[in-house]
């Protein structure tokens, strides 16, 4: 399968397989721990025609059609789009509010389960719909994506300037390809959660004293207590996709275009299909930050029920990982498709929000809910890998897999159970959430390890988890 494997400075690989040419960046621990499916997976992959670009994150792992941890990259003019390679979570993401806490002042584990308690009250945590925003009109958010809120969900400007992207604008005549029921499950769900790795956790940070200035200038300070949050695009991504991939694969059948992975489908980016999908896609982006938008907005009710209404709590950055974007790079634009990769771009870069051109932009990287999580900054380094970095741990073995090796005492363990530090957790029984205890996924500092030593970003400040809420 690996026909050559040369090496390019520190934890950068690149690999000639049967297809064409995988990117990798890992240090030497986790670069041994890649089994042959994912290189299989990358061959299926680099199979698509007129591929610019294509790497692994060093939390890559096996997916649907493709290794959650890559990107790809098409040029615009004559390349393909691949919903396998946006993944079926459209736009699911990472965010970061920051608050005037310090860590002492939420230690006592009764103001934690309060703050837990109070957050579920605003924040459906399971399936079920949310009903404090009956008043937001779903098209409209599909449509215009932040700047299709109710005024009154938009605490001060500053929510809608520091996201990657607060509307993605597109063709809405595309949206009478979906089906009408879409409206039906999608009404309700702006606000929640989701089930599976989907998560609100309390943190505390700590700065890395080399970035001191820079975690000032974004309002960070050491001991500081933040809230991290990782949603997608609910039902309406899902259906996006389910809806359109079958289209596609029709449309490759009809094209005679055929992968040895059935599960792997793409089409031209100026066909009828790829245009489609396209526009659809970015229906299911502005669904997505705008969920995560409000439940940040349901987050800040619950510590501001506990801490007085006058307390703020700022965005520090919206984020995706699941995405297919236009960007301009080597002189041309390009579509640049992350499925499970963070974008990670570095101070100066013309391509970073206004508020953050100066610094580049707060990665925000988790890990488990028993481990830390990281906030990043893009490195000048990073072109070489269209500015991708890790979008976590990644998974190191499957939810099965998973109940099978760990106790509920190991998890447990891992919490700091019965100690002052306990990481409190939402449900009651740990067995229900097992598959999602921190031994399901990488070793996240291994993982960082990697992203640093290939100088694709550097670390700001690791977040330490204090409380973890789960769909
Ligand atoms: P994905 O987007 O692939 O579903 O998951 C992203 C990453 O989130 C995982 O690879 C894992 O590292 C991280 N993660 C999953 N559950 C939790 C959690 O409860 N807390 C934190 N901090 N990270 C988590
Ligand atoms: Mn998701
Ligand atoms: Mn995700």
């Amino acid at each position: 399968m690996i026909m050559a494997h040369k090496r390019h400075g520190s934890n950068h690989h690149e690999m000639e397989l049967a297809s064409g040419k995988l990117h990798l960046f890992a240090n030497e621990e986790v670069f041994q721990s890649f089994g042959v499916k994912v290189y299989e997976m990358a061959n299926n992959n680099l199979q698509i025609p007129r591929n610019q670009y294509m790497s692994y994150t060093p939390d890559a792992h096996v997916g649907i059609g493709t290794c959650i941890g890559t990107t790809a990259v098409w040029n615009m003019k004559d390349g393909c789009v691949s919903p396998s390679i946006v993944g079926s979570d459209i736009g699911c993401g990472m965010r970061v509010h920051t608050t005037p806490l310090h860590k002492r002042d939420i230690q006592d584990k009764e103001i934690r389960r309060a703050l837990i308690a109070a957050i579920e009250k605003y924040v459906p945590t399971n399936e079920r719909t949310n009903t404090n925003y009956e008043d937001i009109d779903v098209m409209s958010v599909v449509q215009n994506g932040l700047k299709g809120l109710p005024a009154k969900y938009v605490p001060d400007e500053q929510w809608l300037s520091h996201v990657e992207q607060s509307n993605f604008a597109y063709d809405h005549s595309y949206l009478k390809n979906l089906p009408p029921k879409i409206m039906k499950y999608a009404r309700g769900q702006l606000g929640t959660l989701g089930s599976g790795n989907h998560f609100i956790e309390i943190q505390y940070l700590e700065i890395q004293a080399e970035y001191a200035d820079l975690a000032a200038k974004w309002g960070l300070f050491d001991g500081q207590v933040v809230v991290m949050i990782h949603s997608g695009s609910r039902s309406w991504g899902g259906m996006v996709g389910r809806e359109h991939n079958k289209v596609i694969k029709e449309a490759m059948n009809h094209w005679g275009v055929s992968n040895p992975d059935p599960n792997l489908i793409y089409a031209p980016i100026t066909s009828q299909e790829g245009q489609t999908y396209l526009n659809l896609m970015y229906s299911a982006l502005n669904f997505a930050v705008s969920n995560r938008h409000m439940i940040a907005f349901g987050v800040r009710e619950a510590f501001q029920e506990l801490f007085g209404a006058d307390m703020e709590m700022p965005v520090l950055y919206d984020l995706m990982h699941n995405y297919a974007l236009k960007e301009f790079h080597r002189n041309q634009p390009m579509l640049v498709h992350r499925k499970g990769a963070t974008r990670a771009l570095p101070p100066g870069h013309f391509l970073n929000t206004q508020v953050y051109k100066e610094t580049g932009h707060p990665a925000l990287i988790p890990g488990s809910m028993g481990t830390s999580s990281y906030i990043m900054v893009g490195k000048d380094e990073g072109l070489k890998n269209f500015y991708s970095i890790c979008h976590g741990a990644g998974r190191a073995r499957s939810r099965k897999a998973t109940k099978e090796l760990v106790t509920v005492d190991q998890f447990e363990q891992s919490l700091k159970v019965g100690t002052e530090d306990e990481i409190l957790v939402n449900h009651r029984s740990l067995e229900t959430i097992l598959d999602e205890c921190p031994q399901a996924y990488k070793d996240v500092d291994q993982i960082i390890d990697s992203v640093v030593g290939a100088s694709l970003a550097a670390v700001v400040a690791r977040c330490k988890p204090m409380a973890a809420i789960k769909g």
